[in-house]
């Protein structure tokens, strides 16, 4: 009589389509109804997330936000507010190489492949002048944020598939849930151990060789997140441009074809992930390195592999 089995707990993992993304949501419990409970929870949380920051959705509070545009403030739940204000803090820590107010420019690029040739000029510049994360006006008082100039737009591309995580998983901990792994498209976000005690391990690729994990981590962070879609990017004059886009130029960042940062939090990873993309290796690593418990992995346009100060990459 196994009796300390009755508290044996499994892996339970559910997939989605939550926010444009194949999310994989997994749980350490008990029994599968108990597991699926969780994880229900988890998928509804997300989904609430999704609403509350889309802009295809014109009822969303984003969207009023940007509708309203050089009119006039807009009332936001102080969950959207708090979110707001926290990107841009991000694009400040960042100089702007993540900058909240990208979306501007995000329009005139198709990363669908159809695009061969850059768009005009003129066009780039004038939603260039429609970016700046510094322009926007936060309230915290009347909880309103106000986009001063017409056709200014705020867009959590690149950060709200890890805020969603984020949530996700306290949700999941406030549950009593004492391990799991919300995976959004490769972005990880980690809590507790394995049902047998021990720690997550993750394995990362190169891009230039994707059947060979080059390296294992314990999670000690919690959440990696990498970014640099290989699959998402333009080709114009035999050059590889990325669906990352440096708001300060309004042209796609090149030079970097991957970028893994770990944190203790999914959120600020990802925006980390985005902003080190278009900084480069050199800033990207120097931010990296005067930020507590952040890391990173980058990996160049010629495969060479880099990294922050305290990764140690181990040979297996
Ligand atoms: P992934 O596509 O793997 O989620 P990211 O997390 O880096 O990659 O997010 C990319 C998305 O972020 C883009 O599709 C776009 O919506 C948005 N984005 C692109 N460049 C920037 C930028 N410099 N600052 C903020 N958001 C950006
Ligand atoms: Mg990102």
């Amino acid at each position: 009589m196994g009796i300390s089995f009755l508290n044996a707990q499994e892996l339970f993992t559910e997939s989605y389509t939550l926010m444009g993304s194949a999310f994989e949501l997994t749980v350490v419990a008990h029994d599968k109804a108990e597991a699926q409970a969780h994880i229900a929870t988890a998928k509804h949380e997300i989904e609430r997330i999704e609403l509350l920051i889309s802009s295809w959705d014109s009822n969303s509070e984003t969207s009023s936000i940007n509708q309203n545009a050089g009119i006039k403030p807009v009332k936001v739940s102080k969950e959207l507010w708090d979110l707001i204000d926290r990107s841009q803090q991000i694009s400040k820590i960042t100089s702007g190489a993540f900058d909240l107010t990208f979306a501007a420019v995000d329009q005139i690029w198709k990363f669908d492949g159809s695009e061969t040739v850059m768009p005009d000029a003129d066009l780039i510049k004038a939603s260039v002048s429609k970016i700046g994360y510094n322009q926007v006006q936060l309230n915290k008082e009347q909880s309103t944020v106000f986009l001063p100039q017409k056709g200014m737009k705020i867009g959590f591309g690149a950060i709200g598939k890890g805020y969603a995580a984020d949530r996700a998983k306290q949700m999941l901990e406030a549950r009593g849930v004492v391990g799991g792994i919300i995976n959004a498209s490769g972005d990880m976000n980690t809590w507790g151990t394995q049902p047998d005690g021990s720690p997550w391990t993750i394995g990362i690729v190169n891009p230039m060789n994707k059947e060979k994990v080059f390296s294992w981590f314990s999670l000690e962070h919690n959440a990696v997140v990498t970014s640099g879609n290989y699959e998402k990017f333009i080709r114009i004059d035999g050059k590889r441009y990325s669906h990352i886009i440096d708001p300060r130029t309004g042209i796609p960042s090149n030079g970097i074809i991957s970028c893994t940062i770990f944190a203790s939090k999914a959120e600020l990873a990802d925006a980390l992930a985005t902003a080190t993309f278009v900084m480069g290796v050199e800033s990207g690593l120097f931010l990296i390195d005067q930020l507590p418990n952040t890391e990173a992995i980058l990996i160049d346009d010629k495969g060479i592999i880099h990294r922050s100060k305290n990764i140690q990459i181990e040979k297996n």
